[in-house]
């Protein structure tokens, strides 16, 4: 028996007792005559005492050499201590040692295994499984295993099914690159990860199995942007026989288990916005609800009169920045090149003071009198104390860089609490989406989802305005969620391929085998997949998913710890006959 209790279950109750603990040294006090060592598992700390009287001299010497990570064992008296740690569950106690043995030795860890190390990311992530020793790694990791469970839980009482579904298939179209995989078997041919389990779910449908989820590996091949990872877990779900409506319920009693059981927060109703509201009020389609800021739009009130900046504007639009009224002039400035800088794009900044006394003091003045900026005061819902900040351009462009500003004030308020949640459904989401590089349209979420009912006809005349039964479950600025109800006849589906591009032998050779199924008796059906790791990450109160996966990849895709990806070797290549061509 390796151990009779683990590092953090021993207290005053167990005084005097007989135990065996094994673990891995956290730090030893050497004073001589006496050494203390905190013993460490995933479940706690324990002080063990080592002195030349209670215990032999050997072994006092024995403790004394114990480096620190090694991994020991020991037999002991559980005593009370002189001086007691309240701020840990065993600080009552030590254990007066009467056998060491040692089961490993340890080099010394390149960075500290403490709660603040002072390893940077990149050691961290070489040595994870050092790292994964800290208690904000390990604690998140638990925490996941914890939000899983509880959906497992919960979507097992819902009648959900788990299914697994491959993962050597064939491209599946999520709006990303494939991760390919060559075919020994089959010279020549290779499979794809899946983007998502998409198409398997909804043949799961057809095959009657009513409600599906998944825990799931998903795998894009996209340009890594800040915090995400080449492969990433999903809650992938669907349902047959069913509404917008009904996945609406269905998901928001997920998620609103999960807030009550993991955060203990109770959300009655979630609320609702159009798509079009959320970019016309956030300029974003998943807008930050917790706090105010609300964009209004300004056009009505500031254009017509001298200033051509806004005159040729498409979209002057404002938000009222709380309290932005105490910004100096040079705060300001600083504000304007902050969203002047590429990232982010603006040309400019028009501000207008809110002050104390009801009066404004405007950036341009020059062509707005008091009762001008009375109206944008309105429209904006400034109040005595803010800062109107006001910019103006292309309506798409304009509305992405003042939802930027928007973030980043919050931020700098404070408005974006991690302890807060606010869970917002967007809806009815474009179908299409026109893309500048190819000069054609896209399927905005994939090209399975069904337009709302009566917009077919609008396809052909203007199928940017075609709306669709998509919809995304935004939760503190993120998106967690995101699906559709589905096409599930053969007609609709084809002229969907045809309006995004496909040849019918080209939607035939992709996706032959789910027109196919459809002809058997396909259900109305639709569905929803979670990002989990991000879903986890927020509930957590963080931000950053990496810390909430085992082994992540770095922002090159790469995983530093195993140094993959990696070549093979020539052999291999023969056998999968592939040769490579490559570009450097
Ligand atoms: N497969 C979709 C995605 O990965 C989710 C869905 O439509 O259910 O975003």
């Amino acid at each position: 028996m390796y151990r009779s209790h683990n590092c953090g279950e021993l207290n005053a109750t167990n005084i005097n007792e007989e135990v065996t603990l094994a673990g891995w040294v956290q730090k030893s006090r050497d004073k001589g005559f006496i050494v203390w060592i905190d013993l460490r598992d995933r479940y706690g700390i324990t002080q063990l005492v080592f002195d030349e009287e209670r215990t032999s001299k050997d072994m006092l010497q024995q403790a004394q050499n114990l480096g620190r990570e090694y991994v020991i064992q020991v037999k002991g008296t559980v005593i009370e201590r002189a001086s007691k740690n309240p701020n840990i569950a065993t600080g009552d106690i030590e254990i007066l040692v009467s056998e060491l043995n040692i089961l490993n030795e340890a080099l010394l860890p390149p960075f500290t295994i403490e709660d603040k190390t002072d390893g940077g990311e990149d050691i961290r992530m070489k040595y994870r499984y050092l790292d994964i020793r800290r208690n904000p790694v390990k604690d998140s990791l638990i925490f996941r295993h914890k939000v899983t469970q509880e959906v497992r839980n919960y979507l097992s009482k819902e009648g959900f099914i788990e299914v697994e579904t491959p993962y050597l298939i064939k491209s599946t179209p999520e709006g990303a690159r494939d991760f390919v995989v060559p075919s020994r078997m089959n010279e020549g041919q290779f499979y794809a990860l899946p983007q998502s389990p998409q198409t398997f779910k909804q043949l799961l449908m057809v095959g009657g199995m009513d409600k599906y989820f998944q825990i799931v590996k998903c795998f894009r091949d996209e340009d890594l942007r800040a915090d995400r990872q080449p492969e990433f877990t999903q809650i992938d779900c669907e349902m047959a026989f069913i509404e917008q409506e009904d996945i609406l319920n269905a998901f928001e009693g997920l998620t609103r288990h999960l807030l009550k059981e993991v955060n203990g927060v109770d959300i009655e109703k979630f609320p609702r916005m159009l798509y079009d509201d959320a970019m016309r009020l956030y300029g974003n389609d998943k807008p930050d609800i917790r706090f105010g800021m609300a964009f209004g739009e300004l056009n009505a009130v500031a254009q017509h009169k001298d200033f051509g900046v806004f005159n040729n504007a498409e979209l002057v639009v404002g938000i009222a920045v709380p309290g932005g009224n105490s910004y100096t002039r040079k705060e300001i400035d600083k504000l304007i090149d902050w969203i002047k800088r590429p990232q982010v794009g603006a040309l400019g900044m028009v501000y207008c003071r809110c002050n104390d006394d009801g009066t404004f003091k405007s950036s341009v003045d020059k062509f707005y009198n008091q009762d001008d900026l009375a109206k944008w005061a309105e429209v904006t819902n400034a109040k005595a104390g803010d800062l109107i900040c006001v910019l103006s351009g292309d309506t798409n462009k304009v509305r992405t860089q003042l939802s930027a500003l928007r973030m980043e004030l919050a931020e700098r308020l404070g408005l974006r609490k991690p302890d807060e949640f606010a869970p917002l459904w967007v809806m009815d989401f474009p179908l299409l989406e026109w893309d500048e590089e190819t000069e054609r349209y896209h399927a905005m979420h994939h090209p399975f989802t069904s337009p709302k009912p009566g917009q077919l006809e609008l396809l052909k005349t203007n199928p940017g305005d075609v709306k669709a039964n998509a919809y995304d479950l935004v939760l503190n600025g993120n998106e967690i969620g995101g699906g559709s109800i589905r096409i599930h006849d053969k007609e609709t589906q084809s002229l969907m391929f045809d309006y995004l591009g496909f040849t019918p032998e080209e939607a035939k050779a992709q996706f032959g085998f789910l027109m196919d199924a459809f002809q058997y008796g396909a259900p109305p059906h639709g569905g929803l997949a979670f990002g989990l790791d991000r879903l986890v990450a927020i509930l957590g109160g963080q931000e950053t998913i990496r810390d909430f996966i085992a082994f992540p990849k770095n922002n090159s895709g790469r995983d530093i710890m195993i140094d993959a990806p990696a070549p093979i070797d020539d052999e291999q290549l023969t056998e999968l006959s592939l040769k490579l061509n490559l570009k450097s």
